[in-house]
């Protein structure tokens, strides 16, 4: 067993300042690529290149054929830093990993867990993949960057982190069953990233520095949690199922407010406190029903009867023989429908 963690993370307002030293101190040597898209270039990657010296790449597509031209492109640097929301940071890693460099991580919002995470989401013709890439070897947040992002997307960071909930119950089922053992230390590493957001409901919505800070370690450690562990299992389970079947039906909601929703209900159909959840949820501010992400109530019922054959993972799915009438009256039940 390997384990990775980003070995160094710089946090502050405006900590840019210090990026010159902290890549000293990695040893990575001079010659950096910086992607980012180009809101980003402008907000604070042009900032970034002038301390470090790196070359600014603009990556506008998620396609594998583009990332991996891209990963060409990276061949005479020393390490890659992708600078953005989800898709900067996702080609970043894939292409860096592609090319054999270390990357750094510096997301300028919170909307989900997958900043740390090992694996990275592309396109391959219509639809999303995960695929193979590599951690960040290190991670860089500047809170006066992460407070201008939309807080819907913050609201969504929130979501994914809360989803944890039903994928961790999703882990003991499938203890019990006799299919996975359930790692006490990652499962709780992952409950942690719960509490840290439950705990913070009200600096979060102020986006305040605090807020912010317990957010993003609430991300960090749900990462920490998968890549320690060696798979998705603390962070996704049959909720993360049902978000994937709505991305195949074209559902275009983020994916933390798809997999907060269906956490409701997960968490229903595993017989647990789905009320409290919906509650903190609503506290949040995070949409509660279908409607709200524009899923129509055929689709979501859809999503849900066929969430168990999205993979193989054991979850409360394999456990309640879920056809559409059943997933109906579910649904129904929480009010998602
Ligand atoms: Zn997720």
């Amino acid at each position: 067993m390997m384990i990775k963690f980003p070995y160094r993370v710089l946090i502050g307002k405006s900590p840019e300042g210090d990026i010159g030293a902290m890549l000293e101190d990695m040893r990575f040597g001079k010659k950096g690529a910086i992607i980012t898209d180009n809101n980003m270039k402008k907000l604070v990657g042009a900032k970034v290149a002038d301390i470090t010296g790196a070359e600014i790449i603009i990556a506008d597509s998620l396609e594998m054929e583009s990332l991996r031209k891209l990963s060409l492109s990276l061949k005479g640097k020393d390490y890659v830093m992708g600078i953005g929301g989800g898709r900067s940071i996702d080609a970043a890693k894939y292409a860096a990993y592609l090319a054999g460099k270390p990357w750094i991580a510096f997301p300028t919002v919170l909307s989900h867990d997958g900043v740390v995470s090992s694996r990275a989401s592309i396109n391959s013709g219509s639809s999303k993949v995960s695929v193979e890439a590599s951690e960040p070897s290190a991670i860089i947040a500047d809170m006066d960057v992460l407070s201008r992002a939309p807080y819907r997307h913050m609201a969504a960071g929130a979501g994914d982190v809360i989803s944890n909930i039903s994928a961790v119950e999703d882990w003991k089922i499938a203890d019990k069953a006799g299919k996975e053992k359930y790692h006490t230390v990652m499962g709780e590493l992952a409950l942690l990233s719960v509490k840290a957001v439950q705990e913070n409901v009200d600096d979060i919505k102020k986006r305040n520095q605090h807020g912010m800070e317990m957010l993003l370690w609430g991300l960090i450690s749900s990462g920490f949690a998968m890549n320690i562990y060696g798979s998705s299992r603390p962070a996704s389970g049959s909720e993360h199922n049902v978000s994937h079947a709505l991305d195949a039906m074209g559902s275009t909601a983020l994916h933390g407010e798809q997999v907060a929703l269906a956490t409701i209900v997960t968490v229903y159909l595993q017989g647990g406190d789905w009320k409290t959840i919906k509650k903190l949820m609503l506290d949040i501010g995070l949409p509660t029903t279908a409607k709200e992400l524009s899923i129509d109530r055929g689709t979501m019922i859809k999503a849900l009867a066929s969430a168990k054959a999205v993979r193989e993972r054991y979850t409360v799915l394999n456990e309640v023989n879920l056809k559409e009438a059943k997933a109906e009256k579910a649904l129904a039940d929480c009010g998602i429908i």
